[in-house]
């Protein structure tokens, strides 16, 4: 068989074990507009969803708008956001982002890719997660969880997250970008752990090349 054929079978069934294991996987972080999103994207960096989901309700009751966030100043931010870690360059990136989307955007966090990219503290992760979680559009979302278990899958032989980006939009259909990317990331925080990961009690553990070898 033609490897790119079978690498595409391959990752048609990794969906299927993993959508049966985790039928309510998505977005881990709380959010009510894409607004919203991309400031917990930008707080999510090195820092659990979970510690995330503590701090942002206070801030989005707090700051409604880009321009809110825009003219907050750097040193209340920075002491709002202290605990998700990193909090100088992410009370930065926010500010920094409000400040274009309300000079250039509307206000408004756009729904294209190539866009979204161009805008500051928006990496090609977040802006796929943008497009797939809030406007419900095709993306591929590679986080280190994606990373490692495309990898650990046989998925890519790449390192580069962008490469490993196209080489799975390669594989897969666009209708299934988002879903495979919420499950990798799913299975990545409940079993395929970077550190000793749980291959017997893995859903796709016999379509994985690395099965025990990890
Ligand atoms: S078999 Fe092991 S290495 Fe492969 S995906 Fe499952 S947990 Fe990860």
């Amino acid at each position: 068989m033609n490897p790119t054929l079978a690498l595409r079978k391959r990752a048609a069934k990794v969906l299927q074990g993993l959508r049966a294991a985790y039928p309510d996987a998505g977005c881990e972080l709380v959010f009510s507009n894409p607004l919203e999103l991309a400031v917990a994207a930008i707080l999510s960096a090195q820092c659990t969803d979970k510690r995330v989901n503590l701090v942002t309700p206070a801030l989005f009751r707090k700051y409604r708008t880009a321009a809110d966030w825009a003219k907050t100043p750097q040193d209340v931010l920075e002491s709002e956001i202290r605990s998700t870690g990193f909090f100088r360059n992410k009370a930065k990136n926010i500010r920094a982002l409000c400040a274009e989307l309300e000079k250039n955007h509307g206000g408004r966090i756009p729904d294209d890719l190539d866009v979204l990219i161009t805008l500051p503290g928006i990496g090609r992760k977040t802006a796929n997660l943008l497009i797939a979680t809030a406007y419900g559009k095709p993306g591929i979302i590679v986080d280190t969880h994606f990373r490692r278990l495309s990898q650990r899958l046989g998925l890519t032989k790449n390192d580069d997250p962008d490469k490993i980006e196209f080489d799975l939009k390669a594989l897969l259909p666009e209708k299934d970008w988002s879903d495979f990317s919420h499950c990798m990331v799913f299975h990545g925080r409940r079993c395929c752990f970077a550190r000793k990961p749980n291959c017997p009690g893995c859903p796709v553990k016999d379509l994985c090349p690395s099965a025990g070898k990890t």
